[in-house]
């Protein structure tokens, strides 16, 4: 059995998605030239575009990984934000990017931004590759979108439906059936 067996459609490239990256991070280097920004993959969802976003950003750049969770193993939020692993370098006077594999509600995003300004950052700023403007809870500022999309449940490029998928070149929609298994 493949990953790729259990894939209705591709939603974007794997080249498509390296061209959107290179020009997130052309436009992170811009703003926050001169500066040297705080970056704060959320685990687990954004780490492989943490990686392609960092090596294609121009200016030095601090990263560490937080981890927190709205979700269960299902593919619809619990609307309960839970810390699972904090960041370890100090974010005081900082100035802090988020960055995220997909804003949903928002409910996670705006939560792990205003503890960052509770913890004194300097600014805070969210980059997200995706977002899905249909289903937004919570108003949230974001800074740098990658692609708006649909209300679909995607895969791929570091996200899972239920831990499988992540390791997914394109981000995928899966097979209806997939769900039911
Ligand atoms: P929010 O708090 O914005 O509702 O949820 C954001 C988190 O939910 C994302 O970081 C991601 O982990 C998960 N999520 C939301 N939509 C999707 C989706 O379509 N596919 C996957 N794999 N995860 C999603
Ligand atoms: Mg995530």
């Amino acid at each position: 059995m493949k990953y790729s067996d259990d894939i209705m459609q591709v939603m974007f490239s794997a080249e498509q998605i390296k061209c959107r990256v290179r020009e997130l991070a052309q436009q992170i280097a811009v703003d926050y030239a001169g500066r040297r920004p705080l970056v704060v993959g959320v685990l687990k969802g954004a780490w492989i575009f943490v990686a392609d976003l960092l090596r294609e950003l121009d200016v030095p750049a601090d990263v560490d990984f937080i981890c927190a969770s709205s979700y269960g193993s299902g593919t619809s939020t619990s609307g309960e934000v839970t810390l699972l692993k904090d960041i370890t370098l100090d974010c005081r006077k900082r100035d802090v990017l988020l960055v995220e594999d997909i804003i949903d509600s928002g409910v996670t995003l705006s939560w792990l931004k205003q503890m960052m300004i509770d913890r004194k950052s300097r600014s805070v700023n969210i980059a997200t590759l995706l977002s899905k403007p249909s289903r937004r809870k919570v108003d949230v500022d974001v800074k740098y979108v990658g692609f708006e999309i649909p209300d679909e449940f995607v895969v791929g490029y570091g996200m899972d439906y239920d831990e499988r998928y992540r390791t997914l070149q394109d981000i995928c929609i899966l097979k209806e059936e997939v769900y039911s298994k």
